[in-house]
């Protein structure tokens, strides 16, 4: 009865912590339609959530705003200071993907890790602060799709 369910067969994909070398471009396949919200470092290391990990993370740790240094007015992507968010993953609730993130934060060669928004389709023309541009210069390094901002 029910056909074209076949989107389960990503999650596979998704519950798995992508690491990549630098430089590799990632198949724009392999970025499922389920995948809702990317955690990346300035390596290019990256821990992807799906939708339902990525709503729990959020409201687990209200919003991440604790962490957050900058973020888009218009979607759910941001810059959030290492330190801040490994205190903010450690008071919070478990989440089954938090272990993931800290390591992340914990390994990042900068002060910031960066959280981009796959869900929201968003040109982030309203965020407007140093932290826009140093997002989008992070995540230009990791993503085959470059945001649009100048
Ligand atoms: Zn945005």
């Amino acid at each position: 009865m029910e056909e074209g369910s076949g989107g389960f067969a990503n999650r596979s994909l998704v519950m798995l912590l992508r690491r990549r070398p630098m430089g590799a471009a990632l198949p724009s396949t392999a970025m499922g339609l389920q995948d809702a919200l990317a955690f990346a470092d300035d390596d290019g290391e990256e821990v992807v959530l799906d939708a339902e990990e990525a709503d729990t993370l959020l409201a687990l740790t209200g919003g991440l705003d604790a962490a957050t240094v900058s973020a888009c007015p218009q979607c759910r992507s941001r810059v959030l200071a290492c330190v801040a968010l490994a205190d903010l993953l450690e008071d919070a609730p478990p989440h089954p993907r938090a272990n993931e993130i800290r390591a992340l934060a914990d390994d990042a060669p900068t002060l910031h890790v960066y959280v981009q928004d796959l869900k929201t389709e968003c040109t982030h023309t309203k965020w407007r602060d140093p932290g826009a541009a140093e997002w989008a210069d992070a995540l230009d390094d990791v993503l085959d799709d470059p945001p649009a901002l100048r």
